[in-house]
């Protein structure tokens, strides 16, 4: 098996320190490794993903990785519910 790139972009969830997506962009490939949701921050005016096992929220994410999730793994729009995600710990 060949060794990750080094250069892919891999998220964490800043709670639970699960390993939730692997993109690497040149390629436009998503791998994900945890379950997780779209969820948009009107302050920051962008979208974070939402780990589904312990609601914690990362860190903005690029619009083209969110379009890259919708694409490979219908996601569909992001939450903008009033539950917001617990702030990292
Ligand atoms: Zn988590």
């Amino acid at each position: 098996m060949a060794p990750r790139r080094l250069d892919a972009n891999q998220y964490f969830c800043p709670s639970c320190h699960l390993h939730l997506i692997t993109w690497d962009r040149p390629s436009r490939t998503v791998e994900m490794f945890h379950k997780v949701a779209l969820w948009r921050d009107f302050e920051a005016g962008k979208v974070r993903l939402v780990c589904q096992y312990c609601d914690g929220a990362t860190d903005v994410v690029p619009d083209e990785l969110v379009d890259l999730l919708q694409d490979r793994f219908a996601l569909g729009s992001p939450s903008t519910g009033p539950r917001r995600p617990k702030p990292p710990a």
